[in-house]
C-alpha cells in the first residue's frame, strides 16, 4: 500500500530524510514516533507529494508518487495527475484546518462537491453519515468556532474520509488538544483502524500505538532507527536512542 524505498529529502543543503525504507501493507496501522525535527512530518508530507522527494522512491497503491518513470528516467506528473493521486490519501493535521465560514456539514461536503462533482444531495447524505460515524450527528450545523477542539478534529477526520481515501495520514492529530479531548479522537481513529483502513500515524500516544498499531517506527535524525511490533519495541527497545526517547515520553 505504501512503500518507501531509500527516500531522501533535502531542504537546501540540509538532508532531513536520509534513506527511509518502510512498508505499510493494506489494512495496517503504522505508528511513527521520534524527537522533534527527526523528519516525521516531512516523511508524511512526501507520501502525498506535499513535499517532493530528493532521492529514492515512494509508492502508494503501487503507483510512484509524483512521478512517471520512463526508460529509467523520472518525469514529474502534472498538477492534475498529482491531484488525482492525492484523492487516494486523506490527511489530518495537528491543527484542524477547517473552513471557519462553513458548518461542520459544509466542511465535509466541500471536497466531494468541488473535486468529485458529486450532486449536492448525495454528498450531503454521505457527510451526514460520516459525521454521525464520528459521533457528531447532533453538531452538523455548528461552525468550527462553536465546536471543541476534539469535535473539530473529528470533523477534520470526517472531511478527509469524505473523499473515500484508501490511505489515511495523521500528523500528531491529538497534540493540540486538551488532555480530556484526546480520547474521543483516538476512539474515532481506533474504529477506523478496526474497519480496515490503512493508516500512518505520527503520534506520541504510546497507548494508542500499543493497542492499535501493527508496527511502531522510531525515527531520529532522518533515519529509521528501529521498527517492530509496538509491544516489542515499547517493552524491549533495542537501540539506545529508542530507549532514551521512550524513557522521556512513557
Ligand atoms: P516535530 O515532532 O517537531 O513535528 P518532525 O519530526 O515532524 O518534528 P519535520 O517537521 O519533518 O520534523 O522537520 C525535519 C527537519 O526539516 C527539521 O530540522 C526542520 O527544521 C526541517 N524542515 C522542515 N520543513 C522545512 C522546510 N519547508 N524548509 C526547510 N527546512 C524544513
Ligand atoms: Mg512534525
Amino acid at each position: 500500500m505504501v512503500k518507501a524505498d531509500n527516500v531522501h529529502k533535502y531542504f537546501g543543503k540540509v538532508e532531513v530524510l536520509k534513506g527511509i525504507d518502510l512498508e505499510v501493507r493494506a489494512g495496517e496501522v503504522m505508528c511513527v514516533v521520534g524527537p522533534s525535527g527527526s523528519g516525521k512530518s516531512t516523511f508524511l508530507r512526501c507520501i502525498n507529494h506535499l513535499e517532493k522527494v530528493s532521492g529514492g522512491r515512494l509508492y502508494v497503491n503501487g503507483h510512484l508518487v509524483g512521478y512517471r518513470e520512463k526508460n529509467g528516467k523520472l518525469y514529474e506528473l502534472r498538477d492534475r495527475e498529482v491531484s488525482e493521486q492525492r484523492r487516494e490519501i486523506g490527511m489530518v493535521f495537528q491543527r484542524f484546518n477547517l473552513f471557519p465560514h462553513m458548518t461542520a456539514l459544509e466542511n465535509v461536503m466541500e471536497a466531494p462537491c468541488r473535486v468529485k462533482k458529486l450532486p449536492k444531495a448525495q454528498s450531503r447524505a454521505r457527510a451526514e453519515e460520516l459525521l454521525t460515524r464520528v459521533g457528531l450527528g447532533d453538531k452538523m450545523g455548528n461552525y468550527p468556532s462553536q465546536l471543541s477542539g476534539g469535535q473539530q478534529q473529528r470533523v477534520a477526520i470526517a472531511r478527509a474520509l469524505a473523499m473515500d481515501p484508501s490511505l489515511m495520514l495523521f500528523d500528531e492529530p491529538t497534540s493540540a488538544l486538551d488532555p480530556e479531548l484526546v480520547g474521543e479522537v483516538l476512539e474515532v481513529m481506533k474504529s477506523l483502524a478496526a474497519d480496515g483502513m490503512t493508516m500512518v500515524v505520527v503520534t506520541h500516544e504510546m497507548g494508542f500505538a500499543r493497542e492499535v498499531g501493527d508496527s511502531l517506527v522510531f525515527m531520529d535524525g532522518g533515519v529509521v532507527v528501529e521498527q517492530g511490533a509496538p509491544r516489542e519495541v515499547l517493552a524491549n527497545p533495542q537501540h539506545p536512542r529508542t530507549r532514551e526517547f521512550l524513557s522521556k515520553v512513557l
